[in-house]
């Protein structure tokens, strides 16, 4: 088949088995590196708000994506809650397995901010998740965080 052919089923193109070893380090950079420590000793979120535009981003940013101005210096808190903005239910692990309990990964849009996050919602069937419901985090336990995104155990509806 050429490159430029298109398929026309799904099952044409296949997939193979196999595994990439990778070591890597990610920087989070200043922004980032305080709002996981923020999370870690004190299970809460902070922002950033741009100088000159206003946009708002959690997590926070040191400059903004829209004007290039810098963000504000000092971070503010915000809520830990959202919205869901949007979500899926997975059946399957990562390694094609069936899940007896499936899980819901969502993309939480977080309350006075223009941001949101990644992560799962717990405490609810999947039947009962819906666009626009309201989502609060729960961290876990002070001890177990080690200053990144899985010290969110998951968030759940909230009130
Ligand atoms: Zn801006």
């Amino acid at each position: 088949m050429a490159l430029i052919e298109r398929l026309q089923k799904n099952i044409d193109a296949g997939n193979r088995r196999g595994e990439i070893p990778m070591n890597y380090v990610y920087t989070a950079g200043r922004a980032l590196d305080e709002f996981f420590k923020t999370i870690r000793d004190k299970g809460e979120f902070i922002r950033a708000k741009c100088t000159n535009c206003n946009l708002v981003y959690l997590p926070p940013r040191i400059y903004c994506e829209r004007c290039f101005s810098k963000t504000e210096e000092k971070y503010v808190n915000v809520p830990n809650k959202g919205i869901i903005h949007t979500f899926t239910v997975c059946h399957e692990t990562y390694q094609e397995e069936h899940k007896d309990t499936p899980s819901i990964v969502a993309l939480i849009k977080m309350e006075n901010s223009s941001g949101g996050l990644l992560h799962w919602i717990g405490e609810v069937e999947p039947e009962k998740c819906y666009i626009g419901m309201p989502v609060q985090a729960v961290f876990k336990p002070k001890k177990d965080r080690e200053g990144g995104i899985l010290d969110i155990k998951y968030f759940k509806p909230s009130t």
